[in-house]
């Protein structure tokens, strides 16, 4: 196990197989044009494969396929399958926006995914398209019907809550969630790269999240566990349980695991870096697996990124990226990190 400047292990990899997305969400990708990643320079799945190989002899054993939209990427299954066949990574999840589910729900299960993890921030069809840019809802909601009738390890739907937006939501989300069977996480808007909309009034804090919910549910309680997970879980009277995901208001760095592989091999040790990594250059050039661990444990050990606490304790706090920054390095948006 290897750890950062404080202290902080390794172990998990969010893993971005493309950048593309079917879909335009306004706290992600409020703009009209991208810059992409030169798809030359997106990872095969054997390139993937050893890369994750060198993060799992330093310690990760949870692996997250993101996006963009992890869907898009062809023959998705293949890797997924390869993954799984590796007995060091113990749990192996999927976050998607959930269009195209329905059609892949059951190749996922089959290849060996265990969790998979839908973004939904609103039950009506009208604000999806709104907030998205496109006309999906009822794909959506196809797919999260698959993917509970399939069987997951776990299924989980996240909801960004933007004031004035979808945060009269709160109550039915968690009402869906339950009728399906998915444990919802609300997530609260955040200034990261991409975010060229955020403000902070838009912003609802866990804090007025889970008054709301207790006005409507009666008195809700944290669920105790030992977790470096993002969601600080709560529990209804009737014991349904629900996440809240406060990187905005409440921040919680101190125990961050996490990093995050962008589709053409930068490694981002925190969802705020202004730079990562460069895996790419190295594995093509003929790095040797002893060659990618080591350049791994050396960028962890020097690892003492906080960001989400720093731009909490930032006096004005604008969205983090200039548009002009974004149009140069795709990298620097959220979309091409995985979230
Ligand atoms: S802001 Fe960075 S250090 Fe903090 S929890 Fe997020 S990824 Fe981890």
């Amino acid at each position: 196990m290897i750890l950062d400047r404080f202290e902080r292990p390794l172990r998990s990899l969010r893993v971005s197989v493309t950048d593309r997305c079917n879909l335009r969400c306004q706290y992600c990708m409020p703009e009209t044009d991208y810059v992409w990643l030169p798809r030359d320079n997106v990872l095969s799945f054997e390139e993937i494969g050893r890369i994750v190989d060198a993060f799992t002899e330093t310690g990760v054993d949870r692996v997250r396929l993101t996006g963009g939209e992890p869907l898009l990427r062809r023959d998705l299954p293949r890797l997924v399958e390869a993954l799984a066949a590796r007995s060091a990574i113990h749990d192996l999840a999927l976050t998607t926006n959930g269009v195209l589910l329905m059609q892949h729900a059951h190749a996922l299960k089959l290849a060996g995914l265990h969790r998979i993890t839908v973004s939904l921030d609103t039950l009506d069809p009208h604000r999806f398209a709104t907030l998205t840019r496109f006309d999906e809802h009822r794909a959506v909601m196809a797919g999260i019907d698959a993917a509970a009738s399939v069987g997951f390890r776990s299924l989980k739907i996240d909801s960004v809550v933007i004031r004035g937006v979808n945060d009269g939501e709160l109550v039915d989300l968690l009402e869906y969630g339950r009728h399906v069977g998915a444990e919802v996480r609300f997530i609260e808007y955040m200034d990261v790269g991409g975010a060229t909309r955020w403000t902070p009034e838009a912003v609802v804090s866990r804090r007025e999240m889970l008054r709301a919910l207790e006005s409507r549910f009666g008195p809700v309680v944290p669920v105790a566990e030992e977790t470096s997970a993002p969601a600080d879980r709560y529990a209804l009277p009737d014991g349904t349980v629900f996440g809240i995901i406060s990187s905005t208001t409440e921040p919680f760095c101190a125990s961050c695991d996490r990093s995050r592989l962008t589709a053409d091999g930068m490694w981002l040790m925190c969802l705020y870096a202004k730079a990562g990594t460069d895996f790419r250059r190295p594995l093509r050039a003929g790095a040797t697996q002893e060659e990618l661990v080591q350049l791994i444990r050396t960028m962890w050990s020097l690892r003492a990124d906080r960001g989400a606490e720093e731009r909490l304790a930032s006096e004005r706090r604008l969205p983090l990226i200039p548009l002009a920054a974004l149009k140069k390095d795709a990298h620097l948006e959220m979309h091409t990190r995985g979230g």
